[in-house]
């Protein structure tokens, strides 16, 4: 029998879950913002301004969704200059749509670029208000497990731009997702497309999901990664849901059609790639290559109980990846 990894059932929808407006420090307005997505195949925005949530119910169409929620930061207490410095950005996304409250925040602090004209603007949760925030494993830790509590799908950001190690990540917890891509950084010139970190976090033991997104703040800097989000339908909480449980993929380029595990053998079907590479907890690979001048467009792979996860990657002849989320063996094998 087959077990869907990706559901069977409902429709992808493009989605852009980290992006900023001139409500904090982008140069375009959340209209000009949907109009770029939406004339790029989108169905999904989420405008995270740095700490300041803003509906923008305003936007939503047919055809047009837009998701609340705000990035927060923290940074390292050192004696040293800002870019020496480590730093962890988070975004929360309201799983409800009337969730519209900010946690983790001070009313005098934690307020960037143009953020501070619009406070006034802001919904604050008193029970979290106001509200210091710790660099370190457990501060953070603390931050993501309010913004988890408070009914957020909680993100952890752009890794290589933060400075952060192997050290400081694995000791975050009650994160959904990670950004295996920030493509808004890769623009700037950092190196972060990050599936080591990803198997990384999982080989630590976590389970969470991967995401691909903009983090655009200007023009140059948008359609580079997103998630495509498989929902019954373009509604508020299908699609939150569909985060919640892990039904969608990053890409920056490829096409995943489906995913599904069938009698211990895992198999999934692409866009024409050149190579498709099954990765593991442990020292198990395959990467399974077109050949000069040929594309493939389905992959598989022998799962076994040691493996104790397996994500897959598709790679295009430009280069470009779509990642899965890891799939945990007690789960595929049960
Ligand atoms: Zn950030
Ligand atoms: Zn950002």
């Amino acid at each position: 029998m087959k077990k869907f990894l990706l559901p069977r059932e409902g429709q992808f929808y493009k989605a852009n879950l980290h992006c900023h407006s001139v409500l904090s420090d982008g140069t375009l307005t959340p209209e000009e913002l949907k109009n770029a997505y939406k004339a790029m195949g989108y169905s999904v925005l989420a405008i995270t301004d740095h700490d300041i949530m803003v509906p923008h119910e305003e936007l939503n169409d047919d055809n047009f969704l837009t998701l609340t929620g705000y990035e927060m930061e923290v940074n390292e207490q050192i004696d040293a200059p800002w870019p020496s410095k480590k730093s962890c950005h988070m975004c929360l996304i309201s799983l409800e749509e009337y969730n519209k409250k900010q946690v983790c925040w001070h009313p005098e602090w934690y307020l960037f670029g143009h953020a501070a004209e619009h406070k006034d603007k802001i919904q604050v949760d008193e029970e979290t208000a106001p509200y210091i925030r710790r660099y370190g494993g457990e501060g953070i830790s603390e931050m993501m497990k309010i913004g988890r509590d408070k009914g957020f799908f909680v993100t952890y950001n752009h890794p290589t731009w933060s400075l952060e190690n192997y050290e400081q990540y694995t000791a975050y917890h009650h994160m959904h997702a990670m950004e295996i891509c920030n493509w808004g950084c890769v623009v700037e010139g950092y190196q972060e497309y990050n599936p080591r970190v990803y198997d990384d976090m999982l080989r630590a033991g976590k389970r969470i999901y991967c995401i691909g997104t903009d983090d655009n703040h200007g023009g140059g800097d948008m359609g580079g990664a997103w998630v495509m989000i498989k929902a019954p339908c373009l509604q508020y909480r299908a699609v939150t849901y569909a985060l919640q449980n892990g039904h969608f993929y990053a890409s920056q380029g490829p096409e995943i059609k489906a995913w599904w595990m069938e009698n211990g053998q895992m198999h999934i079907t692409t866009s024409p790639v050149k190579e498709i590479v099954f990765t593991c907890g442990n020292r198990h690979a395959l990467r399974i290559c077109a050949g000069e001048g040929k594309e493939l467009q389905e992959g598989s792979f022998t799962v076994t109980e040691d493996m104790g996860y397996v994500r897959v990657t598709a790679v295009d002849a430009q280069g470009k990846c779509a990642d899965t989320n890891a799939c945990f063996v007690d789960d595929l094998l049960k």
